[in-house]
């Protein structure tokens, strides 16, 4: 699947928020965005226009996106797949995006960030009750297990990264076991487990102009 591959923290400077893709250097003071609070590019220092109301929902799609980090293609998918739902459209695609494989590994504490956790995911560092799963959207279900390979434990970054698990703050909708390396999935996410600041009408609003 394609994924952007360009300098990442220009799309926190796009966006004008922390978009957290660089993992622990988003807590350092070299974080771009508090160095450079301004948007990329030769304009980016210009007075800001007021912008359109469609300006405002393609921003808002862009950050989704980007914070999930997922290509246009992919993110039309999951709005088509949220509009075929029961339900409102914005959560169900707000929902379908957290059940992410990667974004499921970057809440557990695997990974730093949602990239890291797409990387880990690609190189088959994890298993799903049991066997290895290397697709990052892969979608998570009630009841799964989501586990470290017992072979990737011992690689030095993914030492690092178990040492932290201890003191990790995990969404309800999931149990972590610090001492396996394990999370469980306990229930599917609802809007108000996102604690994200996206407003997803726009979103909706965006695709249905
Ligand atoms: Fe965004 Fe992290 Fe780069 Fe800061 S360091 S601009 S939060 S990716």
């Amino acid at each position: 699947m394609a994924r952007y591959t360009g300098p990442v923290c220009r799309l926190c400077r796009r966006e004008g928020l922390k978009l957290f893709l660089k993992g622990e250097r988003c807590y350092t003071g070299k974080c771009a965005i508090d160095r450079r609070a301004y948007a990329p590019g030769q304009h980016g220092q210009a007075r800001a226009k007021k912008p359109t109301e469609y300006g405002l929902q393609l921003r808002e799609k862009q950050k989704a996106r980007r914070m999930y980090g997922v290509m246009e293609k992919q993110f039309r998918h999951y709005f088509d797949e949220a509009a075929r739902r029961k339900g409102v459209t914005g959560e169900n695609l707000l929902t379908l995006l957290e059940r992410r494989l990667d974004n499921v590994i970057f809440h557990l504490g695997f990974a730093s960030s949602r990239p890291e956790a797409r990387q880990l995911v690609n190189h088959g560092h994890f298993t799903i009750n049991g066997k290895k799963v290397d697709i990052a959207s892969y979608s998570v279900r009630v009841g799964e297990i989501i586990a470290v390979k017992e072979g990737s434990k011992s690689s030095p970054r993914m030492k690092q990264l178990l040492e932290n698990l201890g003191s990790r703050t995990v969404p309800g909708w999931i149990s972590l076991d610090a001492n396996t390396a394990a999370g469980t999935i306990v229930a599917l996410p609802t809007r108000e487990d996102i604690q994200l600041p996206i407003q997803e009408h726009l979103i909706v609003e965006k695709y249905s102009r």
